[in-house]
């Protein structure tokens, strides 16, 4: 689905971004130090059911919502895509904010996994995909593995789930190799046509 038929495809930078990759690449630091260093990019806030974490601010890092507001705001179709992640808690971008932010002119950036990211390619069918990379299968197996914490059989599951994860890569736009945090920021920060201003 790439090549310069699609809008997404081309060098100027496409209205919505779309960033998405197999778990543990390291997306969440990517977007964060898009946050932190780059105000000129909109990042969308996802809704979610999940608890806050320590230091996660409502209405910045996410909306935290109940299970029952989570279900009104899809049933009113108000979520642009949603998900269950992880088979555990459901997380899904509002829709109304982005329309305003694409409206406002802003280049906006949404990170999401791979199964909204798909929905977004019929929703926003002239998005851009980014696929955030690991350097190498070795890098990705020791942040999935490396802690140590899991059986052999949970190990096993999440390896299978990055192999089927990594095979995404084709049908994406452009790929951004997380060698380096701030390097891979920067040229996600480029394809949105945005330089550091620090
Ligand atoms: P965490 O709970 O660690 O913050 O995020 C877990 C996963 O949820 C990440 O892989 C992230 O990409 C995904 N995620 C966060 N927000 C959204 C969203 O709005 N939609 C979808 N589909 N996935 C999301």
């Amino acid at each position: 689905m790439t090549g310069p038929h699609r809008a997404g495809a081309g060098t100027a930078p496409a209205p919505v971004t779309v960033l998405a990759g197999p778990t543990a690449v390291g997306k969440g630091t990517v977007s964060a130090k898009i946050r932190e260093q780059y105000p000129q990019i909109w990042l969308s806030v996802s809704a979610t059911t999940r608890p806050p974490r320590p230091g996660e601010v409502d209405g910045v890092h996410y909306r935290f919502v109940s299970e029952d507001e989570f279900t009104r705001l899809v049933q009113s179709d108000q979520m642009l895509e949603w998900a269950i992640v992880h088979g555990r808690h459901r997380y899904g971008t509002p829709r109304g904010p982005v329309d305003e932010a694409v409206a406002a002119g802003h280049p906006v950036l949404l990170e999401i996994d791979l199964a909204g990211a798909r929905q977004i390619r019929r929703t926003v069918p002239e998005a851009r995909f980014v696929f955030l990379a690991p350097p190498s299968w070795e890098s990705l197996v020791e942040r999935l593995v490396g802690r140590g914490t899991e059986t052999a059989e949970q190990q096993e599951r999440r390896l299978q789930t990055a192999r089927r994860e990594l095979a995404a890569e084709s049908e994406f736009d452009v790929t951004i190799v997380n060698d380096e945090v701030p390097r891979a920021t920067a040229e996600l920060a480029g394809l949105l046509g945005v330089r550091d201003l620090t």
